[in-house]
């Protein structure tokens, strides 16, 4: 890792994502960095969400960036209702997302959308050689080595939001990858790690109530799920270029350490901090630099005791679908990724019980040849197809469920 940028003055930052969990931290840190003395201030020049018209209009009125984006046109002519005279410039849908991600003035692009719909506007900031805080990990899942490749062409440096790759990140600095022995992503477990019941009675209400990480419901669901840290394997493997074969996951119910590193000299390196998204976030504006966090300092006598232990394969089958899509390779990640987002939603709509999940994406994968991942329009297209293959494996889930006389659908 080198950490070879000029010094900065204030940063112009694009935030897509805004009004997600994501959006709202870097927003909340960007204004406490500003409160705090001795510390880079930056300048919020976007701001993109795709429905939440009156969180986003404040949130213009607050930072008033150059660009504001929402999803449709309707909503982009609420928005300016609501922003009134400001000169604030209103875009929407994937052109206005485009023009968020590739902005002249923004240094920093935050892709903070969630699922395949961040794909194309990260690709975009990439493309256009920006600093790219990942915290949308789907875009690396499904486009990793486009967009790896993308980055080399264009200067983009990509610098990973998500926790475990910000702490990987962290734990190589100034270490050679060939030195690795392996990258050890860690998992809460999640809110069923010690579930005694049967995982097939369980609500979404129960799911969403993730023990250690406050995050929207497509992420909880997956880390109840252990897909979160099999998409994690996935985005590793692009970040870091360490075979799919030397990425490994613990379980550590405390999420104090974040990953580490074991290198082939038999040390490890974990990276350990608060469980807040802001740190990560920070890191990836401030880096290569490290500056004073306004946040609540953490005392290392008040952390917990921190334990590891394997993961449950049998009861969370979701996890190694991971290394199957790596190796299968070409499309199957982006497949993996469209099944789940499939599966997740029709757990959430109570259409089919949480142990469909992995039912559900086991059977798209199953049917899928993965094709080469060579460009956008064949991730879009095998995305499609897993979109279509997932719906009907829920309807068939459905039906299982409504012919047993139990039901996913009708009793909770
Ligand atoms: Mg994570």
């Amino acid at each position: 890792m080198t950490d070879d940028r000029p010094p900065r003055g204030d940063r112009g930052v694009s935030l897509l994502g805004s009004t997600g969990s994501i959006g709202t931290s870097a927003l909340d840190l960007i204004e406490r960095l500003e409160r705090a003395p001795g510390t880079p201030r930056f300048r919020v020049v976007a701001l993109a969400a795709s429905r939440s018209v009156d969180r986003l209009a404040a949130q213009v009125a607050r930072f008033e960036p150059l660009v504001a984006c929402i999803g449709t046109e309707a909503l982009a002519a609420e928005l300016k209702t609501k922003i009134g005279k400001r000169s604030t410039r209103v875009v929407w849908g994937s052109e206005g997302l485009r023009q968020a991600a590739t902005l002249p003035e923004a240094d920093f692009v935050l892709a903070g959308i969630v699922g395949a719909a961040g794909l194309e506007p990260t690709c975009a900031a990439v493309k256009a050689g920006k600093v790219v805080g990942l915290a949308n990990k789907e875009a690396l899942v499904c486009a990793g080595d486009l967009m790896i490749r993308e980055a080399a062409g264009s200067g983009a440096q990509l610098l990973p939001i998500d926790s475990e790759h910000n702490a990987l990140h962290q734990c190589l600095r100034g270490e050679r990858i060939a030195e690795v022995r392996r990258l050890v992503l860690t998992a809460s477990g999640g809110p069923f790690l010690d579930w005694k019941g049967e995982l097939d009675d369980v609500t979404p209400e129960q799911a969403l109530a993730h023990p250690t990480w406050d995050m929207g419901p497509k992420i909880s669901i997956d880390s109840a799920t252990l897909m979160n840290k099999a998409l994690e394997v996935i985005e590793a493997y692009w970040l870091y270029g360490v075979p799919a074969d030397r990425i490994a996951v613990v379980v550590h119910p405390q999420s104090t350490i974040h990953s580490m590193v074991e290198f082939v000299d038999g040390s490890f390196i974990c990276q350990l901090g608060a469980a807040d998204m802001r740190h990560p976030i920070q890191y990836a504006l401030t880096y290569p630099d490290r500056c004073p966090t306004p946040l609540e300092p953490v005392e290392p006598a008040s952390m917990p005791a921190l334990t590891f232990r394997e993961p449950d394969r049998d009861r969370f089958p979701c996890l190694d679908f991971g290394w199957r899509a790596l190796e299968a390779g070409g499309t199957m990640p982006a497949v993996l990724n469209a099944a789940n987002e499939v599966a997740v939603q029709a757990f959430l709509d109570r259409s089919m019980l949480f142990t469909d999940i992995p039912r559900v994406i086991d059977a798209v994968m199953r049917a899928h040849e993965p094709a080469a991942a060579s460009s956008l329009e064949t991730i879009h297209e095998a995305d499609r197809w897993a979109r279509d293959e997932a719906a009907q494996q829920v309807a068939r889930s459905a039906a299982a469920a409504n012919r047993s006389g139990g039901s996913a659908c009708s009793t909770r």
